[in-house]
């Protein structure tokens, strides 16, 4: 192959997308069966729109069923807080695509096997490199039929934030802290409960509600290992927490039987210093692992990958050998939309969620600017702070474009 990526989460799609249309030999592996996961966040934002809409895809996407949000707010107890308004936001797309990420990599694979370069392996789970000295030849990996490999000029990890191929290319990346984890579980959803998702916050309370028709998803955030200790408490602490946040969802509280309903899922930022060698490169949480924090995990991913494709199709497809050198130059790209990014979401976590988590969100005790008490309700009032939030939401830092040709 020219081209071996393990994962098919949003970076690996995208990455197969783009390289299978621009005419490269490429097979994605997935270790799981499906797509059907809870754990990867629903939001699509205007930056990956807009690269659908450059490769032709965003009408098929917006058939999907979806929600439109133009903005964002925070639910205190003292009201809501609208925090940023995407309206107005340079290009085509000011808003947000709220869609189960398991259809949106559908959409991705299915466009992706319109190319006869693209192969996908399913149930594949990649546990191996091939090495020639300090090259990167290939990868091993394994499904029901046993112990196969896989040659190629380039070999991809974007096997997410737990990375095997990362691991095995020798490269550590550095932790930067989360205070949090999140305990993920679903409720049913009332035809007359409120429509949007939404960010529910209180003393010593975090939650997250996204809305998928008939079922909420829920994501209640307690601080980092305090799961033992919650199941240690019995199913009421998790119960009555979360009617007291939302106390619309105390008649359907008693769904969650027990802790069997819930799955915790731990939370980390981190990133490599250094993200290939001679072969191998890591996009996506691979290279830099994102917290949920502003929900835009998914669209830096596929920003790599649509950066990775631009520097790197050429070459793979003529067969040219690609240096190692040209791999920094990816790196060099995302590295700063990935620092400022992270920075961004742990300025958030420490002054937010950490203080939060304490129950230390205690008007009388938080500094004047982050006591939602005394914020003004509507902070897309304020101009210039609403125009830099609406950019680094919608459009992140450095949105790439396809520039890639369809071969
Ligand atoms: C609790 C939580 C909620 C989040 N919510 C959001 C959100 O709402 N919006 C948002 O933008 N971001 C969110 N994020 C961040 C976002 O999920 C990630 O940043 C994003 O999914 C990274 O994409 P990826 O393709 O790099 O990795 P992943 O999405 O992790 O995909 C990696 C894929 O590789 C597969 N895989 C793993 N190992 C192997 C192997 N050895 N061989 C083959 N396949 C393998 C996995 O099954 C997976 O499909 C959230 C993160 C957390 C922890």
């Amino acid at each position: 192959m020219d081209c071996v990526i393990a994962g098919g989460g949003p970076a690996g799609a995208m990455l197969a997308l783009l390289l299978a249309r621009a005419g490269v030999e490429v097979t994605l592996l997935e270790k799981h069966g499906d797509f059907l996961r809870d754990f990867r966040g629903d939001t699509i934002h205007p930056s990956t729109l807009q690269v659908l809409d450059e490769l032709g895809l965003a009408e098929e996407f917006l058939e999907i069923p979806h929600r439109k949000a133009y903005g964002m707010s925070m639910v205190t107890d003292a009201g809501d807080i609208r925090l940023a308004s995407l309206r107005g936001l340079p290009g085509k797309y000011d808003y947000i695509a709220w869609v189960p990420q398991w259809d949106f990599l559908k959409l991705i694979t299915s466009a992706a096997e319109r190319y006869p370069g693209f192969r996908l392996l399913m149930n594949a789970e990649a546990h191996d490199l091939i090495r020639e000295g300090r090259a990167v030849r290939g990868l091993r990996y394994r499904d029901g039929s046993g112990e196969h490999e896989i040659r190629a000029d380039l070999t991809v990890a974007a096997d997410g934030r737990h990375s095997t191929l990362r691991e095995r290319a020798g490269l550590v990346p550095e932790e930067l802290g989360a205070p949090m984890d999140v305990v993920w579980f679903r409720l049913p959803r009332h035809p007359s409960d409120r429509d949007d998702p939404f960010l529910r916050i209180s003393s010593g309370r975090i939650m997250v509600a996204i809305n998928r028709e008939s079922y909420w998803q829920l994501a209640y955030v307690i601080p980092k290992g305090g799961f033992d200790e919650l199941t240690g408490e019995g199913i009421d602490a998790l119960r009555e927490p979360v009617a007291s946040l939302v106390p619309w969802l105390a008649d359907r509280i008693g769904q969650i039987r027990s802790y069997d309903d819930v799955s915790v899922l731990t939370v980390v930022i981190n990133r490599l210093h250094r993200w290939h060698r001679p072969g191998f490169v890591c996009i996506g949480d691979a290279a830099h692992a994102m917290s949920p924090v502003f929900g835009v995990g998914i669209n830096l991913a596929v920003q790599d990958a649509v950066a990775a494709a631009n520097l790197l199709a050429g070459s793979l497809r003529s067969g040219a050998p690609i240096p190692e050198s040209t791999l920094h130059l990816l790196q060099k790209r995302r590295m700063l939309p990935t620092r400022v990014t992270q920075a961004a979401q742990r300025v958030f976590q420490n002054v937010v969620i950490k203080r939060a988590l304490r129950r230390e969100f205690d008007p009388s005790r938080l500094p004047r600017e982050f006591d939602p008490s005394r914020l003004p309700r509507d902070l897309t009032k304020i101009p210039l702070a609403n125009r830099m939030a609406r950019r680094f939401v919608g459009l992140g830092i450095r949105p790439e474009h396809v520039l890639v040709r369809k071969a």
